[in-house]
């Protein structure tokens, strides 16, 4: 069990000083803002949807370790998605954060967390959570706000 924490850090440790995905997106179809004042976390995602495709995902802003990680994994892991299985990642990336299933949207379909698990250990840590999940809150509110939904 120790390794796979080691292993997690890893990611972890790698993707919040390399960020990938980082900087703006020039065609963006959906935008938008979010932060989380416990850490000081403030974060934007910029989609670039082709009909109901993610064709591109970046972020840019300033936080912790954590949420910018988990800023860079998603913006990996949305691209080439559905606004469906985009919207079934949230939900998925949620529960591994809390422990707690999302009963409200008991209907979506399982998803491949991949390389996403390396969150499951925040749990432990209730005001983590709240990092390693900005960057989903933010992108299901760009989903849901279009461009100029929220700046
Ligand atoms: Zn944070």
């Amino acid at each position: 069990m120790d390794e796979l924490r080691e292993l997690y850090q890893e990611v972890i440790l790698d993707h919040s000083k390399y960020p990938r995905n980082f900087g703006k997106l020039g065609c963006a179809t959906h935008r938008a803002d979010g932060d989380n004042p416990l850490c000081g976390d403030k974060i934007r995602v910029e989609l670039e949807l082709d009909g109901r495709m993610v064709k591109e995902a970046r972020f840019e802003g300033v936080g912790c370790a954590i949420s910018m990680a988990s800023a860079s994994l998603m913006t990996e892991s949305l691209r080439g998605k559905s606004i469906e299985q985009a919207k079934a990642l949230f939900h998925q990336m949620h529960e591994t954060c809390t422990g707690q299933s999302d009963h409200l949207e008991a209907g979506h379909e399982p998803v491949e967390l991949g390389k996403l698990v390396v969150f499951e250990g925040v749990r432990q840590y209730p005001l983590r959570v709240k990092c390693a999940t900005l960057a989903w809150h933010t992108m299901r509110n760009a989903l849901v706000g279009g461009a100029e939904g929220s700046s």
